[in-house]
């Protein structure tokens, strides 16, 4: 088959590779019938995260039809059309019982590796590094998908690929965001990055009954789809400090939740962000934490701090002064993708919400260094691209 390989820091290549195989009696195989490209594919692509090798299949935004299934799944069909949430669960663990899906404690097999990062290892998840299970992604003709029975989701006649492939990641990882925010009636929300996740967050915002949700971004069309799309207010952070305008959009008092929805690769205009790329380039560094530091200074006392934006290892100059003494909340991790997906599902049929809403870009696979390059320079106004096998 066909498939988007890793082959080190931007260098993805289209390869022939053999095809899935049924290695367990709870897998299934999927035909792919479409895959996006995510932000955090960028962190890969851009070499940020250990434990790739040479080859590795990428993508963890798949859909697609069932064509194979191990002697032990029970739910799933040959032939149905299902989406496939981007962390893998077991749905039988302490954490899978707690609604703790992207911290299952047996979908990782290399959990050694990331216990010594981390100290107890999240799930595995698809197509992203041997720390997190080595699983091949969903760029690909065919994925071999584990645990079957609770990692497929059927979905309803009547509904496109472009309406339900975001149930996958960004859709629950932007919903999960504006949760984490404990929005009560009245509220401000500021998002920093109005990429992807941070468009579904501001929606889901909006969804959970948050009064003004302001975005802030340096990309205009981000800014102004933020704007159509959500209703947003919006900062272009290189025209104004967002810092400041917050502090008047919200009579000095800040808002009352803040979204990092950019993670480890933050751009900045300050000396900080400066500092930060000199450090990740000598690698004394992991993570460029600039917008992590702007929204734990502009939050408003007391109020909630939401990380959907990926972290990778060990941050620096964080203002931990400032969120102890300002009394903050943090809430943050990969998305609990089982937990959403049904319900978010329903709002998409209720027609609450078309998630493809943010696609700029529909490339045949084959195009995928293409699309790389366009979504990480943000390029031809791209926004989000979906690869059709
Ligand atoms: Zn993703
Ligand atoms: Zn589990």
């Amino acid at each position: 088959m066909k498939a988007v390989c890793w082959n080190g820091a931007k260098d993805v290549r289209v390869e022939t590779v053999p095809d899935p195989k049924i290695l367990n009696p709870r897998d299934a195989i999927i035909k792919i019938t479409s895959t996006a490209i995510c932000g955090s594919d960028l962190h890969l692509y851009d070499g940020f995260i250990p434990t790739m090798e040479k080859g590795d299949i990428l993508g963890h935004e798949f859909m697609g039809e069932v064509v194979e299934l191990g002697s032990e799944v029970k739910n799933i069909k040959i032939g149905d059309r299902v989406v496939v949430p981007f962390t893998i669960s077991c749905g039988n663990c302490f954490f899978c019982n707690r609604d703790l899906w992207s911290l299952c404690d047996n979908s990782n097999p290399n959990a050694w590796m990331a216990e010594k990062l981390m100290g107890h290892s999240p799930a595995g998840l698809f197509g992203y590094s041997h720390m997190l299970g080595g699983y091949a992604g969903g760029q690909a003709e065919y994925a071999r998908v584990p645990f079957a029975d609770v990692g497929l989701f059927k979905i309803p006649d009547g509904l496109t690929d472009d309406q339900v492939l975001f149930l996958t990641d960004i859709f629950p990882t932007g919903y999960m965001a504006a949760e984490n925010c404990h929005i009560k009636p009245g509220d401000i929300v500021a998002v920093w990055g109005c990429g992807p996740v941070g468009q579904f967050a501001i929606k889901s915002a909006f969804l959970l009954g948050a009064e003004r949700v302001i975005g802030i971004d340096r990309i205009p069309e981000r800014l102004r789809l933020a704007e159509s799309y959500s209703g947003a207010e919006t900062i272009n952070y290189e025209e104004a400090d967002p810092g400041e305008v917050l502090k008047e959009m919200t009579g000095g008092r800040g808002p009352d939740a803040v979204i990092d929805a950019v993670g480890m690769e933050a751009h900045g205009t300050n000396f900080d962000a400066f500092y930060d790329r000199v450090k990740q380039a000598v690698r004394l560094e992991t993570d460029r934490p600039t917008a992590l530091r702007q929204v734990l200074l502009t939050c408003r006392k007391g109020g909630h701090v939401s990380i959907p934006g990926v972290y990778g290892g060990f941050l620096d100059k964080i203002p931990m002064g400032a969120a102890f003494n300002k009394g903050l909340t943090f809430k943050m991790g990969q998305t609990h993708v089982h937990k959403y997906l049904r319900p978010l599902l329903e709002h998409v049929q209720k027609g609450d919400i078309d998630p493809s809403f943010v696609i700029t870009h529909r490339l045949p696979l084959e195009q995928a260094p293409h699309g790389y390059e366009i979504f990480k320079h943000k390029k031809d106004n791209c926004i989000k691209v979906v690869l059709k096998p």
